[in-house]
């Protein structure tokens, strides 16, 4: 929950039915929905809900409102909404319309249980997003003849071919002075599905091409990838041709097909700029805190897992990672460890310990279990003398279940898990869609609540030696673009095996640097997103100033205030006449944005821009 020390109203309502998630229960579904607090979180976006009853309010206090799901309307709400969007309200509507139908301009057709979308050239985004993006639920839409479609259902039975344009998926009507814009697609559904893939009971399907043959009888993360091998993969642009019959070798004989687009976080960029097209077409200002610190487009990080646990190997690393100039995240695993000097000077070093969960049945501690987890970090606070573990990442990527993992390590106080990445050449990238830290969500029979430990996504084990060295500006690219993190795992055990794996160190390094991004560790980027979720941005319009109002429990320095200004693309520039900030345009989530950049102090600071 966001600080706030007045009541000030958000530039976002969110209308919610309370009923309907236990409904949802009752029927034996997840209640989807509820994950719009997670993707309204992590824009930190400030929103404020109302139940049902509480309609005729929202409506009079609010501009822009959201309907995560359509609730149990009777005619006079549906009168309300109509009356409140004709007079210039904007309304965003997810799933079936249900008796908003008439006023979205939108009926619901056919239940769609998975397939892809793609997004009109021209819409809310700028570009649109460049594959067709994969989907898990939702409906078909029957538009209305003023009703224009923005994304389209490509169908296509058996994963593959289908042409586009079968199916509408996303439309927007305009109302009176106002509009109405229904994602038919479940786009609740699509991320969590995307990010926490299916539940792992057993090995995963490979591709038939064999570049990821995660059927090897070990449970891990890759085994329930909801991405498709078949649809959402490509090659670097800068590797050789894929050649078949692939073999299988490591190091890699050549190239492969990976995960080259984060779909969910593409996913978050169509949600996103409806929503804030939806505020700039309505005249309803409003700001969120940037992903970074000003002048941070994106972040990089590595980590180090100390599998072998010879100590020659946690030198080469510590030499490696002293070249390079480098701080990482030092994954320690059970059993045996390294002398106790190495644990010392990994630490002297600047290097964050963390724990590596071991379930391969190494020991007799090292089972896939809450209390072997909580053994494991006892034992990494022994040999490492600190209490203050944050960070977690799975031996192998192992994994079983769904979400217990997280509920395991939030019980257990560790605060971010970085598992959740690739073990096989072809499924590198982004094979959870994304490159930003998330909370995930629980399952029903936790109340698909939101669990305290972030996931932060990997996109490659050892380069050079896992995958080809061209997948590098892969990750680089597509993470700065959406910016989130690129993180690369190595292992001291193959960088004092292999010189091109001690190679790959120094130059992804300098890579990352190149690009602006620079090197954090997983404690430092789980203190960033979980202070920056705490702070709450208001706007309101004031003649033809904006009056920008941001409370926080504490300092954040070098703040990037992202500022959804009505007109903003038609030229008016904007300079800061009261508080301390300096503002200039850029680009977010594919549409552009004021940036206010600021040290906020603890409390409230209030800044008045005025259009010059
Ligand atoms: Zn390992």
């Amino acid at each position: 929950m966001a600080y706030r020390d007045q009541d000030s109203i958000a530039s976002l309502g969110v209308v919610l039915d309370g009923s309907a998630a236990p409904q949802a229960w009752v029927r034996g579904e997840e209640a989807w929905f509820l994950y719009h607090r997670e993707v309204l979180g992590h824009l930190a976006l400030a929103y404020d809900t109302y139940r049902l009853a509480e309609l005729d309010r929202a409506c009079a206090r609010h501009l822009v409102l959201l309907l995560p799901t359509v609730p149990a309307l009777v005619g006079d709400h549906v009168r309300t909404l109509t009356r409140w969007v004709s007079s210039g309200g904007g309304l965003i509507i997810c799933g079936d319309p249900g008796p908003l139908a008439e006023l979205a301009g939108a009926w619901a057709d056919v239940t769609v249980e998975e397939g892809h979308v793609t997004c009109a050239p021209t819409g809310p985004w700028q570009p649109a997003p460049d594959v067709a993006l994969r989907a898990f639920g939702g409906t078909t839409l029957q538009p209305s003849g003023d009703a224009a479609t923005l994304a389209e259902w490509v169908r296509d039975p058996g994963g593959l071919g289908g042409q586009a344009g079968q199916a509408t998926a996303v439309t927007t009507r305009a109302v009176g002075a106002g509009m109405v814009t229904t994602f038919g697609v479940d786009v609740w559904q699509t991320l969590v599905r995307i990010h926490q893939g299916w539940p792992v009971t057993g090995d995963g399907v490979p591709p038939e091409d064999g570049t990821a043959p995660v059927d090897e009888g070990i449970l891990k993360c890759d085994d329930g990838i909801a991405l498709s091998y078949e649809r959402d993969r490509g090659l670097a642009p800068t590797a050789k041709a894929f050649s078949t019959p692939f073999r299988y070798e490591t190091p890699p004989s050549g190239p492969a097909p990976m995960f080259h687009r984060p779909h969910a976080d593409m996913w978050r960029d169509v949600f996103a700029a409806v929503l804030f097209w939806t505020m700039e077409k309505v005249g309803r200002p409003a700001g969120w805190l940037g992903y970074w610190p000003v002048g941070i487009p994106a972040v990089a990080h590595m980590s180090h897992d100390s599998d072998g646990n010879t100590d020659d190997s946690a030198r080469a690393a510590l030499d490696a990672f002293e070249a390079a100039d480098v701080r990482v995240t030092w994954c320690f695993l059970h059993p045996g460890g390294y002398s106790a000097e190495i644990y010392k000077d990994v630490i002297a070093a600047g290097h964050e310990p963390a724990l590596h969960y071991n379930a391969m049945a190494e020991s007799d501690l090292a089972y896939w279990g809450e209390d072997y987890l909580a053994a494991q970090l006892t034992w990494v606070r022994q040999v490492t003398g600190t209490d203050s573990i944050v960070s977690n990442k799975n031996h192998y990527t192992r994994w079983e279940g769904w979400a217990e993992f997280y509920l395991w390590c939030e019980r257990l106080g560790i605060q971010i898990d970085q598992s959740r990445g690739p073990s096989k050449q072809g499924n590198v990238g982004f094979p959870f869609g994304t490159c930003h830290v998330t909370f995930p969500m629980s399952d029903r029979a936790h109340g698909n609540r939101l669990i305290g430990v972030l996931s932060l996504p990997m996109q490659t084990q050892d380069l050079w030696l896992t995958n080809v060295i061209d997948n590098r500006a892969v990750f680089l690219d597509q993470a700065l673009e959406h910016h989130g993190v690129a993180h690369f795992l190595f292992h001291g055990r193959n960088i004092v095996a292999h010189e091109e794996v001690r190679n790959a160190v120094l130059e992804t390094v300098a890579e990352g640097r190149r690009r602006g991004m620079p090197w954090w560790t997983s404690a430092e980027i789980n203190a960033w997103e979980r202070k920056r979720r705490h702070v709450r941005i208001v706007v309101a319009r004031s003649d033809d100033s904006l009056v920008v109002t941001a409370c926080t429990p504490q300092p954040v320095d070098r703040a990037s205030i992202l500022l959804c200004v009505p007109g903003l693309n038609a030229g008016p520039t904007y300079r800061v006449v009261s508080g301390d900030g300096e503002v200039r345009a850029v680009r977010r989530h594919r549409r552009r944005f004021l940036e206010l950049a600021t040290d906020l102090a603890a409390g409230t600071s209030t800044y008045r821009l005025a259009s010059e």
